[in-house]
């Protein structure tokens, strides 16, 4: 028995869209760069999150609007219509909630679930602009910043405690705000990024990793005071750029203020 049109097309978006299963699609609008949705959640009883009562009473309707994974290229935008409901368990503090669909909307997230693991999955291997440039081309459009953002949001697999640890800085907005990442000094395996380079957020951490024996650290005072107070017994180790760095800027110094010395002073100065 043949298949009406009607029954393809809504199979069709099943397949297409399918890491969005769980809204019901109402409309597809072709924007050229952009396929933009209209999407709403399915009616049916929501659990309150805080007593898990059950509800269909709605409060109030509220609308998100997401981006999901590309499709032919293109951004895929969602404007889904969300339901705030009233919980109608008695004595309960939470009186209204809205519908959550886990793997789709998650609060506070302006990408679904899926669109969130496929930048996770480039930057983890091409941080800063390098990832903003292949997510790009791929019709995701972040900033170097929500790239950032994005690794250092990334679960770190636990890794042995190292008996060298390397600590170092690296620009998040750069002259303005800094993070710390820590290695495994001998093997080069990240074991932790830090959200700034404070000597307080770096001592908490060292507290958490008993057996490091030895820290080789870029001059950066803050480190060396955290470690000092942290963990006084390691022993503190500069590291070879860094020391390169400083010894080669003494050198630049030195040899401009011989320059200086030997320029002749200009008449009347
Ligand atoms: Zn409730």
């Amino acid at each position: 028995m043949p298949r009406s049109v009607e029954c393809d097309v809504k199979e069709l978006l099943k397949i297409v869209f399918s890491g969005l299963l769980p809204l019901v699609i109402e409309e597809v609008d072709d924007e050229g760069t952009e396929l933009r949705l209209c999407a709403r959640t399915p009616d049916r009883p929501a659990p309150c999150p805080l007593c898990g009562t059950h509800s269909t009473k709605v409060h109030a309707y509220h609308q998100r609007t997401l981006t999901d994974t590309p499709v032919d290229g293109r951004t895929v935008r969602v404007v889904v219509r969300v339901l705030r409901l009233a919980c109608r368990a008695r004595g309960c503090p939470r009186q209204t909630f809205r519908e959550q669909l886990p793997g789709v909307l998650v609060r506070y997230q302006r990408r679904t679930s899926r669109l969130t693991a496929q930048i996770g999955a480039v930057v983890r291997e091409l941080a800063g602009r390098a990832g903003t440039r292949v997510l790009s081309a791929l019709a995701v459009r972040i900033s170097k910043n929500t790239a950032l953002r994005n690794l250092m949001r990334l679960p770190l697999p636990r890794h042995p405690v190292p008996r060298v640890l390397g600590v170092d800085d690296f620009a998040l907005r750069k002259g303005r705000r800094y993070a710390t990442v820590l290695t495994d000094a001998v093997t080069n395996t990240r074991i932790d990024v830090l959200p700034d380079r404070t000597a307080d957020t770096l001592q908490a951490s060292l507290r958490d990793h008993p057996g490091i024996e030895i820290v080789v650290r870029d001059g950066f005072a803050a480190y060396a005071e955290a470690i000092r107070r942290a963990r006084p017994e390691v022993l503190q180790v500069a590291d070879r750029w860094h020391l390169w760095h400083v010894r080669r800027e003494a050198l630049i110094g030195r040899v401009e203020v011989r320059d200086l010395r030997r320029r002749p002073v200009a008449a009347g100065r």
